[in-house]
C-alpha cells in the first residue's frame, strides 16, 4: 500500500489553493490522501498567521499530533504555510515532535525535502524567486469553482499585515500559464474559476509587456466552456478605469467586488499606509456602482487599530453607511510581532475594541438587511451547488412548503453572480450541480436569499388561484 497523508488547512483562500498544490506534488510522489491522522505517514498542517488566534491553534494541534507520534513513531508531522515561513526552526525548538517546516515559497520543493526527512529533521523557509516555467500539479477541491493563483507576494506593506513577511515580495504569474491553467480547470470540469492574489488587482503592474488586470479579466472571459470568474482581493489604490471597464464589458466577470476599506478615517488610514483616503475610496466605490449596474460591493474592516478613536471610529460608521456594502469581514486588530503597528502606541482597550466591533457590526446587519429585501422580487442567475438535506425547519429564505403538503418539495443551494448564498425550492425538474437557473428572489434574509426556480412557477401559482 503506498503512503497516506492527512493536510489540515487554516486561513485564506491562497492556503487552500498551496494545499490542492501540495495534495498535486504528493500524489505524483504516490501518496494518497486521507482524512485520519491515525491512518496516515504523514501529516500536514497549511498554517496561518493573520491574526494572533490562528497561530495559537497551530501548537494545539501539534501538541495532539505529538501524541499520536508517540505511538506510531514512523509518523512525519510537517509545518507549512504563513506561520511556517515566520516561526522557521523556532516551530521544532518549540514542537520538537515536528520532523518538517516549509515556507509558503518552497511548496513546490516539497518532494525533495521528504527525501531529505531521512537523514533527520528538515526546515526550508527560505525567500526564493517563484519558477514560472510551468504549471505545479494540482489536486483541486470540490467540482465546480476552481481557485487560480495569479499572483504571489504583496508589496504593500500595510502596517498592520504579516502577509509581506509571510509570502514574500509581489509576483505575477505570466498570463499564458494563468489562461492554460484555467482552460485546464475547464476541461476537468469546473465552470467558474476564482481568481486570487493578495493584491490581484496590481497584477502586471512589475513585468514590463504583461497584461494589465484589466487584460486579464479580458483574456480570461474569451475561455470557452468557462461560464464565470471571480477575483480576490482587491486594493482601492490599483482599482482604476481600466479594471472597472474589464468588468463591465466582460459577461463572464461578476458583479461582485471585495474592496476592503479597512478603516474609514484619514488619520488611521495614513497610519495603516493603505495609501488612499475615505473619499477616495468612495469615489472608487461610486465608479463600481456607476459602471457595474447591479454591482454587489463587499468589504474587510478593522476596528481598534492603534490610535483608533471614537472620531476615527465614527469614521468607519460613516463609510459603512455611504458604501452600503453587502457584506463585510470585520475584525478587531490583532497586534502581529514584527510589524509597524505592532509597536505603536495607544493601544485600543479589548473592552472599546469589542464595543466598536459590535456597533459596527450591528449598522452592517441593518444595511445587509436592507439590501437582502431589496432583492425580494428579483430574479438572479445562480449556478446551482446541490440539493439542500431536507430539515423539518426551513432554510433561511426558503419559503415554506405548501399546506397541505407531507413533503416539502425540493430545496437547492447554490450562489448568485453577485456572490449571494441562494436557497430555492424547486417546482421543475431538478437541477444538476453546474446549471444556471434564473431564481425568483422571495424572502432576502441576512446570510442568505430564498426564492423558486423557475421564476414563473410563483406566477402560474398566483393566476392559477
Ligand atoms: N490582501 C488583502 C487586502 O489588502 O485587503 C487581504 C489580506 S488579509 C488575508 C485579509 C484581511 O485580514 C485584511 O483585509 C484585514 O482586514 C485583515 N487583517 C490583516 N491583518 C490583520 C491584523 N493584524 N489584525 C486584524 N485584522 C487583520
Ligand atoms: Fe496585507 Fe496590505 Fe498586502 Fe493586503 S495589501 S496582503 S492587507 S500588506
Amino acid at each position: 500500500m503506498g503512503k497516506r497523508f492527512v493536510i489540515y488547512t487554516y486561513g485564506c483562500q491562497m492556503n487552500r489553493y498551496d494545499t490542492e498544490t501540495i495534495t498535486g506534488l504528493l500524489e505524483q510522489e504516490g501518496y494518497e490522501r486521507c482524512e485520519d491522522p491515525a491512518g496516515a505517514d504523514l501529516v500536514l498542517l497549511n498554517t496561518c498567521s493573520i491574526r494572533e488566534k490562528a497561530e495559537q491553534k497551530v501548537f494545539s494541534q501539534l501538541g495532539r499530533l505529538s501524541q499520536l507520534k508517540r505511538a506510531r513513531p514512523g509518523l512525519k508531522i510537517g509545518v507549512c504555510g504563513c506561520f511556517a515561513t515566520r516561526e522557521g526552526e523556532g516551530i521544532s525548538r518549540r514542537q520538537p515532535a515536528v520532523d518538517l517546516v516549509f515556507g509558503t515559497q518552497n511548496i513546490t520543493k516539497l518532494p525533495e525535502l521528504l527525501g531529505g526527512l531521512a537523514g533527520g529533521r528538515v526546515v526550508d523557509v527560505a525567500a526564493v524567486e517563484p519558477d514560472f516555467t510551468e504549471l505545479a500539479p494540482i489536486r483541486r477541491e470540490g467540482s465546480l469553482s476552481a481557485w487560480v493563483s495569479v499572483a504571489r507576494g504583496c508589496d504593500n506593506f500595510c502596517t498592520f499585515c504579516v502577509v509581506p513577511y509571510t509570502r514574500g515580495p509581489e509576483w505575477s504569474k505570466p498570463s499564458r500559464l494563468i489562461v492554460e491553467e484555467v482552460e485546464a480547470a475547464v476541461r476537468e470540469g469546473f465552470r467558474e474559476v476564482t481568481l486570487l492574489g493578495q493584491n490581484v488587482n496590481s497584477y502586471g503592474r512589475k513585468s514590463p509587456g504583461e497584461l494589465t488586470f484589466g487584460g486579464l479579466l479580458r483574456r480570461l472571459d474569451r475561455v470557452e466552456g468557462l461560464e464565470r470568474i471571480r477575483f480576490m482581493t482587491s486594493h482601492p489604490k490599483d482599482c482604476d478605469a481600466d479594471m472597472v471597464g474589464a468588468m463591465a464589458e466582460s459577461p463572464k466577470v461578476c458583479e461582485h467586488l471585495h474592496l476592503p476599506v479597512q478603516s474609514g478615517s484619514d488619520a488611521v488610514l495614513r497610519r495603516m499606509e493603505r495609501g488612499y483616503t475615505a473619499e477616495e475610496y468612495l469615489s472608487k466605490a461610486a465608479l463600481f456602482r456607476e459602471q457595474v449596474p447591479g454591482g454587489v460591493l463587499t468589504s474587510d474592516v478593522i476596528v481598534g487599530f492603534p490610535g483608533e478613536t471614537e472620531r476615527d471610529f465614527e469614521g468607519t460608521l460613516r463609510v459603512l453607511e455611504e458604501a452600503r456594502f453587502d457584506s463585510i469581514f470585520m475584525f478587531k486588530y490583532s497586534p502581529r510581532p514584527g510589524t509597524p503597528a505592532f509597536s505603536m502606541p495607544e493601544r485600543v482597550p479589548e473592552e472599546a475594541a469589542a464595543e466598536r466591533f459590535e456597533e459596527a457590526a450591528r449598522l452592517q446587519r441593518r444595511v445587509t438587511e436592507e439590501l437582502h429585501r431589496a432583492l425580494e422580487g428579483h430574479v438572479v442567475e445562480v449556478m446551482v451547488e446541490g440539493p439542500i438535506p431536507e430539515s423539518p425547519s426551513p432554510c433561511e429564505g426558503c419559503p415554506a412548503a405548501p399546506p397541505g403538503e407531507a413533503a416539502p418539495p425540493k430545496r437547492f443551494a447554490g450562489r448568485s453572480r453577485g456572490s449571494h448564498r441562494v436557497q430555492f425550492v424547486s417546482e421543475g425538474l431538478p437541477p444538476r450541480p453546474g446549471d444556471l437557473v434564473d431564481v425568483r428572489i422571495l424572502r432576502g434574509g441576512l446570510h442568505a436569499l430564498g426564492g423558486i426556480w423557475p421564476p414563473s412557477a410563483l406566477l402560474m401559482e398566483e393566476s392559477a388561484s
